[in-house]
């Protein structure tokens, strides 16, 4: 039996490559001192992997920025609008290459568009995204992957395992540039090169080679199921005395298991943690002779692995195969992990004892394997804490499961239904038409972060730091008074993030010191933990709402974040379904709805950014989960008078697919990102005839450049060909934190130009 691991985070302990890149790009960091940092990651990661244990160890897992753009660099998938840089750079061009593709390019006279990025499947990690031509050509431009074998060799000898996105996936994440073609098309054309690769990294002497094809656990059409097979026989025929493994991961295989299971290769990975009851389809179809890896430790969450549980599955399989056919791993790479546990000092014993990082995971995948092999002095330790978390009261809070378990479908229900309650709002809130406001936050500027800097390290005390928000919050409230804004906010300058905050207030949460996760190049995400029932123990908001609210006669908006987008943002349980865990988040903030509405806030904004990343990754499964995220805001609005004006905000506009259950959550107002689109994915909401109010995002904030009024008023007139003038607010895309003062004042004075002209005219 062996044990491998699918890859490794490559930001460094301490984010060193983050901070690295960083001054890369400031042009304070030299290339071969940024290269001197990737080396030391690297290394590191192989030490760390073969001291644990693992028999199988990735390399070329590592990235400047992200795998997916690697290898396009590797395939010679290189835009056209590169050529420049190309020709222009002398030194250094295929760094300058590299980050110019991941993130534009704008020097020496040239002004070059980054390429796109997007989700990696349904995870937090963003890959740049493939552009091909009808035309496109491939070939091997960049030689890395050999380098990096070579160099894993050196540390780690012949467990080094070269990992490369597989050819299949690489085309179905890319994306076509241009009409007339197919990208899965491309599959004849790409398949040489990566014969060409493995060839290569065999002759170097590599055993094993991992291709990543998490497409094999999507929906495929016919076409694609056959690229799957062709590529691979094409690959066999002219590949031998290597070892190729296949790694899926993050759903099942389902209708294409029989597919994944007869591809001519030595081993296939399987998700035994998304999907654990795949493993009887999968063995009930396997040939004699391929090899099964068994993702068995959770490569996306925080938790201890179980080990009874996970042995019941290895052990059922290496019935069926003999151990000699089983690798146990984690379930995918571990680069969604946070790196090392041992590096929290702050986390309650009780609960450290229950969870395990990146390089915990690799030792629990040892542990596996030789307990699997009878070696069950690996097991009490490990059984103790297990039983621990399952009746712990710091998990288990019986109050907490009562309320769950009573919630009724009154308590997710308005009172009235929408076109009373749009009647009693406009009465109360006496609205102009085209009614105009923001998304919550204004730019968090460096003095701000560093009151809160200051706060932490107890160079302010709590009523200096609260006074200077005051002031900070009041400023924001006269200028936005001042440019006649209708529906005003205070700001968020109190807030860290828009999770943070509350899980920071909630009971059930608690937050790592270095648990950072990679989310797209040096960007760093550190996710808080959810790991008990969620409470409420006091208000959360109302006291900066009600003093923003004591400042104006205007309506002053409460600002909360939502459950399912609490959920998304942070680790969760993996003892009770997620359905659950949201719905006791909703109860909580269902009652800051209510306690904001005491106070006499009379619109509030429960914003769900997430709730389209939650989608499950197969088709058939996504109605039941909307069902329930849908529930679950119907939850935290259902028990406000009918007076009371519930918004929520969602930064995508993408909602073809989900429209209906987006109007099942009844919010009287929703506020979309459409600007970049040209208010084209508003179509959807047309179609539909979506009945409430909404503000389709009328000024993209994810760039520093000001909107004319005239571009704004452009905007408007499209929405308003596209939905009834009366049901439209007027806003930008999303919240303004990352934007700095000067563009912002001048790009809502001029949205606030452009809805009074839209008044006059619309
Ligand atoms: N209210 C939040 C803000 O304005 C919303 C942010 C978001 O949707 N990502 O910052
Ligand atoms: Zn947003």
């Amino acid at each position: 039996m062996l044990t491998q691991n699918l890859g490794y985070p490559r930001i460094g302990s301490q984010r060193q490559l983050k901070k690295a890149c960083e001054q890369f790009w400031a042009g304070k960091l030299e290339l071969r001192d940024l290269k001197e940092v990737a080396r030391k990651i690297k290394e590191d990661n192989w030490q760390t992997q073969l001291d644990a244990g693992i028999d199988l160890i990735p390399c070329n897992d590592f990235s400047f920025y992200d795998h997916v753009l690697d290898t396009s660099l590797m395939l010679g998938v290189i835009p056209q609008r590169y050529q420049p840089v190309l020709s222009q750079v002398k030194t250094n061009n295929e760094v300058d290459l590299y980050f110019a593709m991941a993130r534009g390019y704008q020097k020496n006279g040239l002004d070059i568009t980054a390429m796109e990025m997007t989700k990696w499947l349904d995870t937090n990690y963003h890959y740049i995204v493939p552009e091909f031509t009808a035309k496109q050509q491939f070939t091997l431009f960049n030689e890395n992957v050999i380098g990096e074998y070579v160099n894993a060799h050196k540390i780690v000898g012949d467990k080094a395992k070269p990992v490369l996105v597989g050819p299949v996936s690489y085309l179905l994440l890319g994306k076509e540039k241009e009409a007339g073609f197919e990208r899965i098309d491309l599959i004849k054309k790409l398949v040489p090169v990566y014969i060409e690769i493995i060839n290569r990294l065999k002759k170097q002497g590599a055993e094993w080679i991992q291709l990543d094809e998490p497409c094999l656990a999507l929906d495929l059409t016919k076409k694609e199921q056959e690229a799957f097979e062709w590529a691979y026989r094409a690959i066999a025929n002219r590949v031998s005395g290597v070892k190729l493994l296949v790694a899926t991961y993050f759903e099942a295989v389902l209708d294409n298991t029989a597919l994944a299971v007869n591809l001519p290769v030595a081993a296939l990975h399987i998700d035994l943690v998304r999907a654990p009851e795949q493993l009887d389809d999968v063995l009930a179809l396997i040939p004699d002779n391929l090899v099964l890896s068994l993702g068995i430790v959770d490569g996306r969450n925080v938790w201890k692995n179980d080990y009874e549980a996970s042995l019941n599955l290895i052990n059922k399989a290496v019935e069926k195969l003999s151990s000699n056919r089983v690798i146990i791993a984690p379930s995918c790479s571990l680069l969604h992990s946070p790196i090392d546990l041992d590096l929290e000092t702050n986390i309650d014993p009780e609960i450290k004892n229950w969870m395990a990082f990146a390089r915990q995971k690799l030792h629990e995948v040892v542990d596996l394997k030789h307990i699997a092999q009878g070696d069950l002095s690996r097991l009490e330790a490990n059984k103790i804490a297990i039983a621990g978390r399952r009746t712990s009261q710091k998990v288990h809070r019986q109050e907490v499961q009562n309320r769950v378990a009573a919630i009724t479908d009154t308590d997710a229900t308005r009172d009235a239904d929408f076109s009373t309650r749009q009647q009693l709002q406009r009465d109360r809130f006496n609205l102009p038409l085209f009614p105009t406001t923001t998304i919550g936050s204004f730019p968090q500027t460096d003095d701000i972060r560093l009151l809160r800097a200051r706060l932490k390290k107890g160079e302010l005390s709590l009523k200096e730091y609260e006074e200077q928000i005051e002031k900070a919050t009041i400023e924001v409230i006269r200028w936005q008074e001042e440019i006649d804004l209708d529906v005003l906010v205070h700001g968020e300058f109190e807030r860290n993030d828009m999770v943070e905050y509350f899980g920071e207030q909630l009971d059930g949460f608690l937050f790592t010191k270095n648990g950072w996760v990679q989310s797209y190049g040096s960007r760093c995400v550190k996710p808080p933990v959810i790991y008990g029932d969620v409470s409420r123990p006091n208000d959360m908001t109302v006291r900066w709402t009600k003093f923003a609210a004591e400042q104006t006669k205007k309506q002053m908006k409460g600002m909360l974040t939502g459950p399912v987008t609490i959920l998304q943002w942070s680790f969760v349980r993996n003892d009770q379904p997620r359905e659950l865990t949201t719905n006791q988040i909703a109860l909580a903030i269902r009652d800051e709805v209510l306690a904001l509405e005491k106070a006499g806030v009379g619109i509030i904004q429960i914003d769900e950014a997430a709730i389209r990343e939650g989608l499950p990754l197969r088709k058939a499964k996504r109605a039941a989960y909307l069902t329930w995220a849908v529930n679950a805001f119907r939850l935290t609005a259902g028990g406000v008078q009918n007076q009371t004006q519930i918004h929520t905000h969602m930064c995508y506009s993408e909602f073809n697919d989900i429209i209906e259950h987006i109007a099942a959550m009844d919010a009287d107002v929703i506020t979309i990102e459409t600007s970049r689109s040209q208010m084209e994915l508003l179509q959807a909401f047309a179609h539909f005839k979506y009945p409430n109010e909404i503000g389709p995002g009328v000024y993209d904030i994810h760039s520093p450049r000001v909107p004319s009024t005239e571009e704004m008023s452009a905007l408007l007139t499209k929405a308003a060909e596209l939905l009834p003038a009366q049901h439209l607010w007027v806003n930008p895309d999303c919240g303004l934190k990352t934007r700095k003062w000067p563009e912002t004042k001048s790009a809502l004075v001029n949205m606030v130009a452009a809805a009074k002209q839209a008044r006059e005219v619309l």
